[in-house]
């Protein structure tokens, strides 16, 4: 099946006919091509709209709201097709896709075409100098959007949905990896009465595609999720054009656990947040710190536990470790589980590769769980971004609290412990944008989302993106 770009609400090929092809990661085959977009490609989706802008910047809330929301309802209602597509592109379970990928983006629609109503601006009288100030918020005009393959549409959409309800209109490139339901929801946007050129989707490589867009002079703000070392040279690109910039990038997040806390559950949500998606979520927690009182307890526990877990084809309902994203990603992690075995590290479980049968060219692998002797060695400091979690135990709090924030990342953290005081000051210490206590990936789309430190620049979520989406205009009238 052949990807076209979404430009003015049409389905068009890439202007120099380039191609890529697009491989299913359960098998190894190739099922499909996408564009190679160039320059002239972005340029058209630029121009499409600029031509939007005038018209949809001005089109009521309400209007707005209610076209978000019929994209909303729209991909509800083609859940399944949209779950079938996001797992054979991605590897993902397809029930993970069900319960949770093509849900959120149905969510996001919903939540900013409900937001955007509620968006309001502030005024401030200037007392004793007979003067009124009021800010206005207003949308940028064209924006880009550039997003990564481990969620898909989850994240094409987290940035697409407050943008164009900001007033926005979109030139957006889903990861070149995973581009079929981003090419999907071109047919829904036009089907919700979308209007032509407010989203224009170009689909490509990053050097190329993601490139024309980051340097185009007139695309006034990007808003990215993808890698540290792209958010890097996309600053660079950017600053000197001052264009406004949103960085969602990579993590290397601890996962704290105190003997104090409710065992049953900790146990059953560090499988999760260490091995969903196949670990490959930028908040999983990948380095384990155990209070040394409960390590060995916990390690016979948690090993016992993994090793139950299922690799298998993404369509099959109870494979709980689907198939990695890309050959190449699959021979990163695996280089990764090389070097942690270098380091010292010992593989408690997992290492390998698994021959899934009927799908022996997949790209599988064991959910793996390396006990390490420091925080210092590799696996513990670099994004590997895979079902791989090193654990290691802890004396103190003030130990465990040093060695969760020395790693340049500062995404997110998870604590799990039932003292107050303890939770108050780790959570006021912890560098990370996001800190759950008690839970894991417990998202409500109101809060702030995003990294510090290397993790990224700015934050989405709620208001924040709305802020992001909009400049703010002061206007002082004297009376
Ligand atoms: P990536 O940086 O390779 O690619 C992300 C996107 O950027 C893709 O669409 C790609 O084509 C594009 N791109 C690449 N080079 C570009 C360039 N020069 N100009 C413009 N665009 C370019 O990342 P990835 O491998 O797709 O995703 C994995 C990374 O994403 C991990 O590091 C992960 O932690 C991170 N991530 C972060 C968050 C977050 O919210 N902080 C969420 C998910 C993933």
């Amino acid at each position: 099946m052949n990807i076209k770009n979404y430009i003015n609400g049409n389905f068009q090929n890439p202007k120099n006919n380039g191609w890529i092809d697009n491989y299913n990661p359960s098998n190894g085959e190739i099922y499909g091509q996408i564009p190679n977009s160039s320059k002239e490609d972005v340029e058209d989706g630029y121009l499409s709209a600029k031509s939007a802008f005038k018209q949809w910047s001005k089109t009521t809330l309400e209007d707005r709201s209610r076209i978000l929301i019929k994209i909303s309802e729209l991909l509800e209602k083609n859940l399944d097709r949209f779950t079938e597509a996001e797992s054979k592109d991605n590897g993902k379970p397809i029930s993970l896709a069900k319960a949770i990928d093509i849900p959120r983006a149905a969510s996001n629609f919903r939540f900013f075409g409900n937001a955007i109503t509620q968006f309001a601006s502030e005024s401030h009288e200037s007392i004793g100098q007979n003067a009124i100030n009021y800010t206005l918020r207003q949308p940028i005009g064209v924006v880009g959007c550039i997003s990564p393959w481990n969620l898909p549409l989850y994240l094409f959409t987290w940035k697409i949905a407050p943008a164009i309800a900001a007033g926005n209109c979109v030139v957006a490139k889903p990861s070149e990896v995973t581009p079929m339901t981003a090419y999907l929801l071109g047919e829904i946007c036009n089907e919700a009465g979308l209007p032509k050129g407010v989203l224009n989707i170009v689909h490509g490589l990053g050097t190329t595609t993601g490139q024309s867009i980051i340097e185009h002079p007139d695309i006034k703000a990007i808003s990215f999720t993808g890698g540290t070392a792209t958010g890097a040279h996309i600053a660079k690109v950017a600053a000197p054009m001052f264009k406004k910039l949103s960085l969602e990038l990579g993590g290397k997040n601890p996962n704290i656990i105190f003997a104090d806390c409710d065992y049953e559950d900790m146990l059953n949500t560090t499988v999760r947040s260490s091995f969903a998606n196949q670990g490959q979520i930028c908040l999983c927690g990948s380095r384990i710190f155990v209070e040394e009182t409960m390590y060995n307890t916990f390690k016979t526990d948690f090993v016992a536990k993994v090793k139950q877990l299922k690799v298998g084809h993404p369509s099959d309902l109870d494979t709980n470790i689907g198939a990695l994203v890309s050959k190449s990603h699959f021979e990163k992690v695996m280089e990764y589980i090389n070097i942690g075995k270098q380091e010292g590290g010992k593989i408690l479980c997992g290492g390998n590769e698994v021959k899934v049968e009927g799908y022996e060219n997949g790209y599988y692998l064991e959910p793996t769980v390396i006990e390490v002797q420091n925080d210092d060695c590799r696996v513990n400091q670099e994004e590997i971004f895979g079902p791989v979690v090193t654990i290691m135990p802890f004396k103190s709090e003030e130990d465990v609290l040093k060695m969760a924030n020395e790693v340049k990342y500062g995404l997110s953290a998870t604590l799990w412990t039932n003292d107050l005081k303890r939770t108050m000051r780790m959570t006021n210490e912890l560098e990370a944008g996001i800190v759950w206590v008690n839970t894991w990936m417990l998202r409500d789309l109101r809060t702030p989302f995003g990294g510090v430190k290397e993790s990224g620049v700015g934050r989405e979520g709620g208001f924040e993106a709305l802020r992001f989406f909009t400049e703010a205009k002061n206007v002082c009238i004297k009376y």
